[in-house]
């Protein structure tokens, strides 16, 4: 054997018990670790003949880059939606890369994982409170995500075309309604072909509201003269976390034939809440849906799942099937993930998901969605409360989109948010929300409290102070 791969084989315990240690260091001082670095290094491009060994690369790891580790899981984290990593999530990722499953079929190919894989989507239709006729699967996050589930859909239109665009390729336009949809939506129809020019903008609902307004939905319909087409829905926006109005959705599938995709990455779990479920109604008659696990479900990137119901096997089958043999049988007889989502060879990406579901159960969750929307109001209070700053718009669930009060500060909320950014202690993201410059701080994490909420409010304070 190669002698550095020998040393390290040797040395297997001490080495992994060196980064058991720097690992919790670092989880340990997580709410103390800055949220932003300015640390940048020059690339190195030369790499060494014979290798250095496992414990010398940790060494030049420390050294050169593990300065530069943000916070970024942890509570005060706002920026984007970034969620943190709860201890069992952690357990169970560590445990992924040992095992090193290649996770592609429930039977036939030697080993368990695929089925761990279909048992976590159970738990989490279960979680969602969403009925067992979806079948789902584990890719990398939401765009992916949204990218299997569009992919579905538009098989689904070319079905109704009477073609296969899977097999011919697309050969018409495929018509998409959507009010507010979420970039890796129109980054998705680029990928599928379907072009991010297909998406025809329906209005919102009047009064300071990003949700689908069902009149002008009805009359954009009307125009498409009975063609099919894919309804691209929200369940919370990024900046306002506003939802379409599912149950009217819901309806107006009796009267229309369409593909309907709810992108729910974060909002889905407003379903953990029984205080704030209902903002879901109606979402279960939805053909496909989006859920982001790296997100709210607290586990480490990159982890997302896609739900499609399950009468759209045959379509889903068609549009992911990896050999080329013509289809025989029905799908789910030798269930493979081969044929079944984008990736071929995939981690255990559920695995993590499985640990903390079953580590923390329903009420587990609904604590962390409940506190992160607790901790989002705190702010919000703040905000509307304070003379310096005010809302964009209401805090609906768990994000606070906000400004600098009155027109005339418009062009110092870059600058203040760079000041915010740059004391580490806070991250938080710019926005554009009605033609007005913003910020968004997004509460996902398990571990902020109402501590994290008051320095923040001091620091915002500090600063406008100045
Ligand atoms: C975050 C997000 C996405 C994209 O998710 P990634 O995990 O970054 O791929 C898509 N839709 C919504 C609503 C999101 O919040």
């Amino acid at each position: 054997m190669n002698e550095q791969l020998n040393n390290d084989l040797q040395k297997i315990d001490s080495l992994l018990e060196t980064i058991r240690v720097q690992g919790l260091e670092f989880l340990h001082q997580l709410p103390d670790r800055p949220t932003s670095s300015k640390y940048t290094k020059a690339t190195n491009e030369i790499l060494n003949e014979e290798g250095i060994g496992g414990l010398n690369a940790l060494q030049q790891f420390n050294q050169t880059f593990e300065q530069a580790m943000i916070g970024s899981a942890g509570p005060r984290y706002w920026g984007f939606v970034t969620g943190g990593t709860t201890p069992a999530s952690i357990m169970g990722d560590w445990l992924a890369s040992i095992y090193d499953q290649n996770t592609q079929a429930t039977k036939g190919q030697g080993d368990i994982s695929a089925m761990i894989e279909v048992e976590t989507i159970r738990l989490l239709l279960d979680l969602f409170r969403l009925p067992k006729d979806f079948l789902g699967g584990f890719v990398t996050g939401a765009t992916m995500s949204n990218f299997t589930c569009l992919g579905v859909a538009r098989q689904w239109i070319g079905k109704q075309l009477g073609k296969d665009f899977a097999k011919e390729g697309i050969t018409q336009t495929i018509h998409i309604l959507s009010a507010v949809p979420h970039s890796s939506v129109i980054k998705s129809l680029s990928m599928l072909g379907i072009g991010s020019n297909s998406v025809i903008k329906v209005n919102v609902v009047d009064g300071n509201r990003e949700s689908i307004d069902i009149e002008d939905l009805k009359l954009k319909i009307k125009s498409l003269h009975g063609q099919p087409f894919i309804l691209i829905s929200s369940g919370g926006t990024v900046n306002t976390v506003d939802f379409d109005d599912f149950r009217s959705i819901m309806k107006l599938k009796d009267e229309f034939d369409f593909w309907w995709h709810i992108d729910a990455a974060f909002g889905a779990f407003a379903a953990c809440s029984p205080a704030h479920q209902h903002v879901l109604d109606g979402w279960e008659h939805a053909d496909s849906i989006t859920v982001d696990c790296h997100k709210w479900l607290n586990v480490p990137y990159d982890n997302a799942v896609f739900f499609i119901k399950e009468k759209h096997k045959i379509l889903q089958t068609e549009t992911f099937q990896n050999s080329n043999a013509p289809y025989l049988g029905d799908p789910l007889e030798n269930f493979s993930y081969l044929n079944f989502l984008p990736e071929n060879s995939r981690r255990l990406r559920a695995l993590p998901v499985w640990f903390t579901l079953i580590a923390y159960g329903k009420t587990g969750y609904q604590y962390i969605v409940e506190n992160s929307i607790e901790m989002a109001k705190t702010l919000g209070n703040f905000i509307e409360t304070n003379d310096y700053f005010e809302l964009l718009s209401p805090v609906r669930l768990n994000n606070v989109c906000f400004t600098l009060r009155g027109e005339e500060n418009q062009h110092k909320v870059s600058d203040f948010l760079t000041q915010l950014n740059a004391t580490a202690k806070v991250f938080m993201t710019p926005t554009v929300y009605n033609g007005k410059k913003g910020i968004r701080a997004a509460f996902v994490n398990w571990r902020t409290t109402k501590e994290d909420v008051a320095l923040v409010i001091d620091e915002m304070i500090n600063i406008i102070s100045r």
